[in-house]
């Protein structure tokens, strides 16, 4: 294998792969330094209860800023990540930046209702998964219970009967676990069923169909009823669809209708503007920290 004599091999390549196999290594290079180098940052995508209009919930995303370069998107660089087996330890400190986040808030009196995070494949296999997750939210002083972890249909369907008992811990934990992206993969409704989980989110791809297909979108609002799943419409851009989505008593949107995804200050300042988040009892920690 060529990887393994190294970069000259690799550079006598031609064209196109032998710049996007450099690109890559250079990425990893430098990726594995930006935990330690505090390159990476995250921002808050808004969800919106459309029966209400209130604000109270958002979506973590995470974003790279290497000291001298723009800012890079997680399709370039998680699956570096992933590969690596970086994404666990970066995967540890999103999750504690959102709790510490959410304290934050919640001192200033925005009490934040559900905080997603995406958690990959190869943190989910971890046979600690639980207790890893579970002693970082505790350590922070939050209530396990507004934190939402999304994982895909592929990371469900991976084990599946293995997946169940973490699933039920995840709840006996407090956690509630979401299906993102979802429609794209290959869950049964019988698998959907036996899995303890608390969330749809109905895949922007969907959204962006409503104007020519409706049907799609109509089997997985009325599923996610009969299972009595929160559901989220992701990649809402227009009133139309909006409209469509309340209508048809979706509960949650997500989008860039609403808002893209922002710096923490810009997010707060954000529900700040809509007046719905605040709360008269800004001590909802469980400690202070
Ligand atoms: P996702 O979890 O499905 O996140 C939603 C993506 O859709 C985000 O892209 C968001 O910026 C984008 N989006 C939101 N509203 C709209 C819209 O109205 N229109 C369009 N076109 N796009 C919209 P982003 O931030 O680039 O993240 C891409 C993916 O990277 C995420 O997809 C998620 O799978 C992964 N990711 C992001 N942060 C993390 C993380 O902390 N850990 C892990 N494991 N994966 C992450
Ligand atoms: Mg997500
Ligand atoms: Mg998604
Ligand atoms: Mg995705």
């Amino acid at each position: 294998q060529s990887k393994n004599k190294g970069r000259n091999t690799v550079e006598r390549y031609s064209g196109r792969l032998s710049e996007a196999l450099n690109e890559k290594l250079r990425l990893t290079a430098m990726l594995r330094r930006a935990l330690e180098q505090k390159e990476y940052l995250l921002y808050y995508q808004p969800q919106q209860e459309l029966a209400t209009g209130k604000v109270e919930c958002f979506e973590a995303l995470l974003r790279w800023q290497p000291q001298s370069e723009a800012m890079i998107f997680p399709d370039k660089f998680i699956p570096i990540l992933e590969e690596t087996g970086m994404i666990v330890s970066v995967g540890e400190w999103v999750l504690r930046e959102v709790c510490f986040q959410v304290t934050c808030w919640q001192t200033k009196g925005i009490a934040i209702q559900h905080a997603s995070v995406n958690v990959s494949l190869r943190q989910f296999q971890r046979p600690d998964i639980v207790k890893e997750l579970l002693s970082i939210v505790t350590e922070s002083g939050v209530d396990p219970s507004i934190i939402c972890l999304e994982l895909t249909e592929s990371i469900m369907m991976d084990n599946f009967r293995e997946n169940l008992h973490k699933l039920q811990a995840l709840r006996t934990a407090g956690f509630s676990v979401s299906i993102d992206d979802f429609g794209t993969g290959y869950s049964s409704l019988n698998y959907l069923r036996r899995m303890q989980i608390q969330e749809l989110k109905i895949d922007r791809s969907f959204i962006n169909a409503l104007s020519e297909d409706t049907t799609l979108v109509n089997a997985i609002l009325g599923m996610a009823r009969g299972l009595g799943l929160r559901i989220v419409a992701e990649g809402v851009e227009t009133e139309e669809q909006k409209s469509f989505l309340r209508a048809h008593n979706c509960e949650f949107m997500q989008g860039y209708l609403l808002s893209r995804p922002l710096p923490a200050e810009q997010f707060e300042a954000f529900i700040l503007s809509l007046g719905a988040a605040t709360t008269d009892n800004p001590q909802q920690l469980k400690k202070n920290v």
